[in-house]
């Protein structure tokens, strides 16, 4: 099993290191090393997952062929993250979060709505995007905050009217998503016939990751099954096989009115259970094939 991290050294330098064959390697290093081997000293370098994406190089081919010709040329020892930096956000400038609401029938019967006859997309600004292990904090005066953990996939490939027979050569990764909502805020948004915006972008309403996994990694991404716990109490489990809108379908119809970018997140919705956070709250979206986020209520 591959898994890609963000991380930030002690120096706040970003690296990616990725999990290979049990083992945490540091990728930008090893990418170096491998381009003087392979390609003389030429290309460019990988601080960052997005450039990945973006040149079509998220790939476990890839990285199976990286550490598989350095091995034969020098031990991996000196490579190994012994003490993994702080892990930071996996994509830190995609050019958009498109999230799905209502995309499990229970979980739109438990807020009284009813079952939606095509996805319904609302946005969260990428600046509320946090890591695993880093505080959300809930602002004074907005009432009820509540929890959705979600699984997310991340664009592999750029491209616009997909069709839903193609649509999953675009996703390069998998991840997780807490998309945290300020309930009341967004009822008294909908009262007003306004966008839920506000209610899902606040700072921090975004924990995201651990880590990317890269989609050939994932034989039947319609065959995860999500954990949401609070305080080591689970309170949502959802299955994707139940997703009212698959994976195919919603990267054809998004793709209908927008360009997907390679890098671009689309959260496939949250399954019923959903329910209010409070400071103090550690609050854990797990799905064993992908990791576990896990982020404090401040
Ligand atoms: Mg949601």
């Amino acid at each position: 099993m591959i898994r890609v991290f963000a991380f930030e050294d002690k120096n706040h330098q970003p690296f990616v290191g990725v999990e290979w064959n049990g083992k945490l390697y540091h990728f930008t290093r090893a990418w170096e090393i491998y381009k003087q081997i392979k390609l003389n000293g030429e290309g460019p370098s990988f601080p960052f997952i997005q450039l990945m994406l973006e040149m079509d190089l998220f790939h476990s081919d890839v990285f199976n062929e990286l550490f598989d010709t350095l091995k034969q040329y020098r031990p991996l020892d000196d490579l190994i993250v012994r003490q993994p930096e702080a892990i930071a956000v996996p994509i830190q400038r995609p050019s958009k979060i498109v999230c799905v609401g209502r995309n499990y029938g229970r979980h739109a019967l438990e807020l009284g709505n009813q079952i939606p006859d095509e996805p319904i997309l609302f946005a969260k600004a990428p600046s509320s995007m946090i890591a695993t292990k880093a505080p959300i904090r809930l602002p004074k005066d907005v009432g009820r905050v509540d929890y959705e953990g979600e699984i997310a996939l991340v664009i592999g490939k750029t491209g616009r009217n997909i069709d839903p027979a193609s649509a999953m050569e675009y996703v390069g990764a998998y991840t997780l998503v807490n998309d945290v909502t300020a309930r009341d805020l967004q009822k008294k948004d909908k009262e007003r016939g306004l966008p839920w915006f506000r209610s899902k972008s606040i700072d921090t309403f975004c924990p995201i990751g651990p880590c990317l996994v890269p989609a050939s990694e994932i034989s039947d991404p319609h065959n995860l099954t999500l954990t949401l716990r609070v305080n080591d109490e689970e309170r949502q489990k959802g299955h994707t096989g139940d997703l009212l809108f698959p994976i195919p379908e919603l990267i054809s119809y998004i793709s209908k009115y927008m360009t997907l970018y390679a890098g671009d997140i689309i959260a496939t919705g949250t399954p019923e259970g959903v329910g209010p956070l409070h400071s103090g709250d550690w609050v854990e979206v797990e799905v064993p094939e992908i990791g576990l986020l896990r982020n404090q209520v401040l």
